[in-house]
C-alpha cells in the first residue's frame, strides 16, 4: 500500500475551468456557450471566437472555482490510502497561478507543480498513473494514462497503456 504514484492534471480533471471560462466570457459579452459544444481541445478552434483563449490567463476564471465533487472524492480516497499524488498544471499567468494554488491548498493539496507555457514539460514518466484530459498527451511517454472523457477528446483509439475513464471515480477500481 502507498507505493502507487499518480499525476493529476488540474484543468478539466480536478476543476471545471472550461465551464468557468465560458461563464467569464458570457459575463463579458452576453454570449452563452455550453461546454458540450466545445469539441476541440483548443477553445478558439472549437468556437471560432478569436481571442477567447486569452481568457485562460484571467484570474476571474479561477476566482470562485473549487474542485469538482468527483475530484474531492478521489483526492480524499487517495489521501486515505496513502498514495503519492502530485498535481501538475500549466499556468497562463501569475494571477491564475495564485488562484490555482489557493484552490489546491483549500482542499488540502500541497504537492503541486506549475509550469509556465513554454517552460518545461509535465513529468509523466515519474508516475505509475497519469490522469489527464488533454488528447495531445496520448503520444507522450507515460506508464499508464487515463483520459477523462470530454467532448473535446473523445475519439482516440485505446490501447494497453491508454484508456478513457468516464468519471474520476472509475479510478477507484483501476489503481
Ligand atoms: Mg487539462
Amino acid at each position: 500500500m502507498g507505493t502507487k504514484s499518480i499525476m493529476l492534471d488540474m484543468d478539466g480533471v480536478l476543476v471545471d475551468s472550461l465551464g468557468a471560462l465560458l461563464n467569464c466570457y458570457e459575463k463579458d459579452t452576453g454570449i452563452k456557450l455550453s461546454t458540450s459544444e466545445i469539441d476541440n481541445y483548443d477553445v478558439e478552434k472549437a468556437t471560432g471566437i478569436e481571442g477567447i483563449n486569452k481568457y485562460w490567463a484571467r484570474k476571474e476564471v479561477y476566482k470562485n472555482l473549487d474542485l469538482t465533487f468527483d475530484a474531492k472524492v478521489l483526492v480524499s480516497w487517495l489521501q486515505q490510502r496513502g498514495y503519492f499524488f502530485e498535481v501538475q498544471s500549466f499556468i497562463e499567468s501569475d494571477e491564475t497561478a495564485i488562484e490555482k494554488a489557493r484552490i489546491l491548498k483549500d482542499n488540502g493539496i500541497f504537492n503541486f507543480k506549475f509550469f509556465q507555457i513554454g517552460e518545461g514539460k509535465k513529468e509523466f514518466h515519474r508516475f505509475d498513473y497519469v490522469i489527464e484530459d488533454n488528447p495531445d498527451v496520448v503520444s507522450e511517454n507515460y506508464r499508464q494514462l487515463y483520459l477523462l472523457q470530454a467532448p473535446y477528446n473523445g475519439y482516440l483509439k485505446e490501447n494497453r497503456r491508454f484508456k478513457y475513464i468516464r468519471r474520476l471515480s472509475d479510478l477507484i477500481n483501476l489503481i
